[in-house]
């Protein structure tokens, strides 16, 4: 049966949210085609060793009915040429309708190595997809989300990524019972091996910004670099992360890795608790997937506080204090 393909973008055999993100959607895009949506895997040997089964069962989770498994030793690691070369000898022998990636840094990489390739028009970081006319009518994020654009796609194989955090993914209710597999060997010449990954150094230990359930951003309200300690004692005891504004990197007071928005990290979390920050689009662009946002400022008026859930009108420096000592308060407090 044909299908809409979805490469499952993984690090070393962990799957990215996006991946799922990207699943979900291909779903109801496959149910617009009347196709089935399969999903597509790249590792070698040991990866599917050591994953293989965690990975197979996310798939099945959420919804797909078979999962092609390109196997080969230049697929160990992440590569951008030869998930490209692998995903060329996919669609010509496996012939999908249309294949879909997550709009993370390795999905969209491995996508344009693909459409290069395979010489195919790609449509990034996409928010929908209406399939009911031809050309397919896509709106699509830009300018780092800043901008949606409304585009139309004529081409014999669409490819598309999801932009992140755009959709949730979902599992379906049982899974897919009898998940079929379905494995394929790439045709990968030395020359794929190009772009190697020879060593990696982890910035950032346990949970990071991008997947904290709680991050506590501050702003240029927070003054100094200091004044952060009262952000990292709240986010510590919510379990979250510290975030910033690029005002703050900008200061030298937080490293880049904790900037949230279009020149930084875009985040998702349950809560996102914005300490002293406007609100510029540019930031509001990394923040705007929190599912609930408190604003604290002393602006009323200040963009972050009118997009937010919740808002608190005060000095960030009392309120953040106070926002910890009363959790401290109820946690002490004894059972009834
Ligand atoms: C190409 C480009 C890319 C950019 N990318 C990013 C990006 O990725 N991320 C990003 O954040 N910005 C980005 N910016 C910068 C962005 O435009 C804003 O300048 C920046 O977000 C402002 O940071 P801020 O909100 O901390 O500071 P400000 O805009 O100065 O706001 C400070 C806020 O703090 C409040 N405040 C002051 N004192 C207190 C207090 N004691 N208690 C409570 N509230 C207080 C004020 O009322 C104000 O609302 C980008 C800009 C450009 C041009």
């Amino acid at each position: 049966m044909s299908s809409v393909a979805v490469l499952i973008d993984h690090d070393r055999g962990v799957p990215s949210v996006g991946a799922f993100e990207a699943l979900t959607a291909a779903r109801t895009l496959a149910a617009d085609l009347g196709v089935a949506v399969d999903a597509v895997v790249l590792g070698d040997d040991g990866l599917f060793e050591t994953h293989g089964a965690e990975v197979l069962a996310a798939c099945a989770e959420h919804g797909a009915a078979t999962v092609h498994r390109g196997r080969h030793p230049f697929l160990a690691d992440y590569g951008p040429d030869a998930w490209g070369a692998a995903l060329a000898g996919f669609l010509q022998a496996a012939a999908p309708v249309a294949m879909v990636a997550a709009g993370t840094d390795r999905g969209a990489e491995a996508m344009a190595q693909l459409a290069a390739r395979a010489d195919l028009p790609l449509v990034a970081n996409c928010v929908s997809v209406s399939v009911a006319a031809e050309p397919w009518e896509i709106t699509r994020i830009q300018w780092g989300g800043s901008l949606l654009e409304d585009v139309t796609l004529a081409s014999t194989l669409p490819l598309l990524t999801i932009a992140q955090h755009s959709i949730e993914a979902e599992t379906i209710p049982g899974g897919t019972a009898d998940i079929n597999l379905a494995d394929f060997e790439p045709d990968l010449g030395p020359e794929v091996q190009r772009t190697l990954v020879r060593d990696r150094v982890t910035l950032t230990e346990g949970i990071t910004l991008s997947t904290s359930p709680v991050v506590v951003s501050g702003g240029r309200g927070v003054g100094s670099a200091e004044g952060f300690a009262s952000l990292e004692e709240l986010a510590e005891l919510l379990g979250g992360r510290v975030g910033c504004s690029r005002a703050v990197t900008n200061n030298g007071w937080r490293s880049h890795s904790d900037q949230v928005g279009q020149t930084g990290t875009r985040i998702a979390p349950e809560i996102y608790i914005a300490c002293g920050i406007s609100g510029a689009i540019q930031h509001w662009v990394g923040a705007m997937g929190s599912k609930n946002i408190l604003a604290i400022n002393i602006d009323p008026e200040a963009n972050m506080v009118t997009k937010a859930g919740y808002a608190v009108i005060a000095d960030l420096h009392e309120v953040v204090p106070a926002i910890s000592d009363e959790i401290r308060r109820r946690r002490d407090r004894p059972a009834s």
